[in-house]
């Protein structure tokens, strides 16, 4: 096998997608990544994928995303180096990378925000190069992945990397779904269809799906929504509202990050509801006192803690989840800005999640 030294100047190279800036990403070439530190490893991407969040950075609306930074926060692959204090993993295993990176020790990982680790948190394709590559260094390894189960296809185990996690914890969890309630996601993109998934766990009586994009709500009917709204007539708050003889629904699940997404959640939420917010927002939102003071409402915001990812990884395995049914596209990695321009074109090209395989590994 020819595979070049880190050592000396022969610096072993590879392919990365490159964030230059908003509107500027490039596939090229990098230094392959190395062990830093002893909780490292380095694992070789055999599946990746493009979360909303990326588009969301690429557009500009997360400043923290320096020029330069390897982008992508989800992803399965092969251990190929492991640092010398990495004890749950060996090189060969095949991972399901987290997008959590957590110490386990600090104040934030003792209460189970592991999304605030104080030297963790989401790190990968943020604040450290990611997982739209050939390779990835990982931090604290021992607690960013997770073995990949026999039985558990690749496709169903890079939707643990971030979307099924926060479909469930930021969505279902934080708007505490319980039997028999009323459950409205504005937003049918991957990561509202993950929330409507995690929300069906808890047994609502009715899954109310609003969305621009008919096809997208299409889709939503066959993950079992009971109800769709269109909402391109501006008139999404008015038809909810109907559906519930005026009530509004104990839980309303934002899934965009927009003003006029957040706007429905709270035109449509009933007294005692709870608005779990999930989008990425990028600009200020109007919040509704003068309407809201009163209603008895909980509104929760989270960034995704990633702490279900191994009760996720079971369901799967046994057969109750099968998070493959959100992927619509498939790519090579040489592919990926075709893939982003599919997952930003996503109406037009009736994408849902687009899946990254490297087939070269
Ligand atoms: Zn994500
Ligand atoms: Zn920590």
């Amino acid at each position: 096998m020819n595979r070049p030294t880190h050592e000396g100047n022969h610096k072993a190279m590879m392919k990365a997608l490159v964030y230059h800036g908003p509107q500027r990403i490039e596939w090229e070439d990098r230094p392959k990544p190395v062990i830093l530190q002893e909780t490292d490893a380095v694992v070789r991407i055999t599946t990746t994928t493009i979360c909303g969040t990326d588009l969301h950075i690429f557009k500009g609306d997360v400043p923290a995303v320096s020029d330069g930074r390897i982008l992508g926060h989800e992803g399965v692959g092969v251990i190929e180096e492991i640092g010398t204090n990495v004890l749950q993993f060996h090189p060969g295993d095949k991972v399901v990378i987290s997008l959590i990176s957590s110490c386990g020790r600090c104040p934030f990982c003792k209460k189970g925000m592991y999304s605030h680790c104080l030297t963790g948190g989401w790190q990968l394709g943020n604040r450290i190069d990611g997982t739209q590559a050939e390779y990835v260094r990982i931090p604290m390894a021992d607690t960013g992945l997770y073995l990949l189960p026999p039985g558990v296809q690749e496709e169903a185990g890079v939707m643990l990397s971030c979307i099924l996690p926060t479909g469930l914890e930021c969505g279902a969890l934080n708007a505490r779904v319980k039997p028999g309630d009323t459950v409205a996601i504005v937003g049918a993109g991957p990561v509202g269809l993950a929330a409507l998934l995690m929300a069906q766990l808890y047994s609502p009586a009715q899954t109310i799906m609003i969305d621009l994009d008919e096809n997208r709500l299409k889709i939503a009917r066959s993950f079992g929504a009971t109800q769709t709204v269109n909402s391109s007539d501006g008139k999404a708050a008015e038809r909810v509202l109907e559906l519930t003889q005026t009530t509004g629904v104990d839980v309303a699940i934002e899934a965009v990050g927009l003003g006029a997404t957040f706007d429905i959640c709270q035109a449509i939420i009933a007294p005692g509801g709870r608005i779990a917010n999930v989008g990425v927002h990028g600009k200020p939102v109007e919040l509704h006192l003068e309407k809201l003071w009163s209603s008895n409402i909980t509104l929760t915001t989270r960034l995704v803690d990633a702490g279900s990812t191994p009760m996720l990884l079971k369901m799967i395995q046994a057969g109750r989840l099968d998070p493959a049914r959100l992927i619509s596209h498939r790519f090579s990695m040489p592919e990926i800005l075709k893939a982003y321009d599919t997952f930003a074109n996503a109406s037009r090209e009736q994408a849902l999640k687009v899946v990254i395989k490297n087939e070269g590994s």
